[in-house]
């Protein structure tokens, strides 16, 4: 598995990476034994960043990831969580918050130190709070030896120049942005790599869009944006291909983001990703479906508070 640097932190992740939400059962119920067996086959297949949150099946996917994690050596595995979500709707960005929760994450991680310590869909918070209140409790919480680095993530773009120019952070996961029908996280690529900050980018499948299976019931998509994904998956169906294929493929190719994070709880479907991820997109193909997402390149959903959302094609 290739490796790239994340930004200035000096960790080399895996191109591709795990996301364990579905170990939370997010997606669809799943036991923990088949959890376990995928973060164990995730890291014998050379993924070496492993993401997660408190709010992924309201803890219970920390919970199994700990399980899944106990026995190997912790410099084999890099381990970014978060802080402030903790439901669909319950957000706490306050410094006394954040700080006991760095605290129940590791004890439900069982590990001693998390590697990134991320601010979870902060556009549902205060710009100002995040970088007066939260960054800096973060920062003691590393002082104490608890986290080695911090970051932020979330869907709108703005939220991360917003932040980015007025304080410093090591890491930004930003998801949906980067993929065959929305690849808007290129335009804030040259800033990001201007202040060094390490890229994480999330649901290269669009969160389930881009495969053949389709959108889930509770997919944010436009109508518009599901019937071009239906139309670019029969499309490379009748070329022999699959979408998921493709779209892993044009994620992972890009050298400026370091990892791109998949989930998935089915061994079939990560030993799938893990290959695809060995080689880059047909070319011709990626041309014909990109043409294919051209009316709807980029249309995306509201995301937090409106005032966070600043993006040109809302729907
Ligand atoms: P994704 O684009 O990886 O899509 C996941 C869906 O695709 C699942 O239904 C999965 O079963 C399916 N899938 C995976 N591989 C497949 C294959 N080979 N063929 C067919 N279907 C396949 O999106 P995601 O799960 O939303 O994102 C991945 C991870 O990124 C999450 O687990 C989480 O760790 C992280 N994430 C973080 C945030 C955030 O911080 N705000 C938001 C989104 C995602």
């Amino acid at each position: 598995m290739q490796t790239r640097l994340l930004g200035r932190t000096g960790l080399n992740v895996s191109v591709l990476s795990l996301g364990a939400s579905p170990l939370g059962s997010v997606f669809r119920n799943i036991d923990e034994s088949e959890g376990i067996r995928t973060v164990h086959e995730a890291i014998d297949l050379g993924i070496n960043f492993i993401d997660v949150s408190p709010y992924y099946g309201e803890t219970q996917a920390e919970t199994v990831l700990g399980k899944a994690l106990k026995g190997f050596p912790r410099d084999s595995y890099i381990l970014a969580t978060k802080v402030g979500r903790y439901g669909p709707d319950r957000f706490d960005f306050s410094a006394e918050r954040v700080t006991r929760s760095v605290d129940e994450s590791l004890e439900r991680l069982r590990v001693d130190v998390i590697d990134v310590i991320q601010c979870h869909d902060i556009e549902f918070g205060s710009p100002n709070q995040v970088i007066e209140e939260t960054i800096p409790a973060l920062r003691r919480v590393r002082e104490q030896g608890k986290a080695r680095f911090i970051g932020i993530t979330g869907l709108p773009l703005k939220i991360f120049r917003e932040v980015l120019s007025r304080t410093e952070v090591d890491t930004i996961l930003s998801y949906c942005r980067y993929s065959l029908n929305d690849a808007s996280l290129e335009s804030i690529i040259p800033f990001l790599k201007e202040k060094g900050v390490g890229i994480i980018s999330a649901s290269p499948l669009s969160m389930g869009l881009l495969t053949e299976r389709g959108a889930p019931v509770w997919h944010p998509a436009p109508d518009a944006l599901k019937a071009a994904a239906r139309k670019a998956a029969e499309h490379c169906r009748e070329r022999g291909e699959d979408l998921s294929r493709l779209a892993l493929q044009f994620a992972v190719a890009n050298p400026d983001i370091a990892t791109t994070l998949v989930g998935t709880a089915s061994l079939e479907n990560l030993k799938k990703n893990v290959e695809w991820a060995q080689s880059p997109p047909d070319p011709e193909l990626l041309n014909e479906v990109r043409e294919i997402f051209r009316p709807v390149q980029n249309l995306t959903w509201p995301s937090g508070r409106p005032e966070n959302n600043d993006e040109a094609r809302l729907v």
